[in-house]
């Protein structure tokens, strides 16, 4: 099972963040998010996932990605003051 190691990648949810699963390269995956509920494609070739939000969840964003999202704009506020 782990010839394979060099190769493994993590797809993650676009919307959440929540970590899908493993993907080996040259796979093409349709699956939902079990945290979020968005449907996500994730795509592996040459070593790069390509992870397309198909349907977003209908659930609100998360308290943790609101921060996240909270904290990239007081940075960015912050560079450009100075
Ligand atoms: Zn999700």
């Amino acid at each position: 099972m782990d010839t394979d190691v060099d190769n493994r990648l993590y797809a993650s949810c676009s919307s959440c963040g929540h970590v899908l699963g493993r993907a080996l390269s040259g796979s093409d995956n349709e699956v939902q998010c079990p945290k979020c509920g968005a449907k996500i494609n994730y795509k592996v070739a040459e070593s790069i996932v390509t992870v397309t939000l198909l349907e977003p969840s209908t659930k609100l964003p998360s308290k943790k990605a609101e921060k996240k999202h909270l904290k990239a704009y007081n940075n960015l506020a912050s560079a450009v003051s100075q």
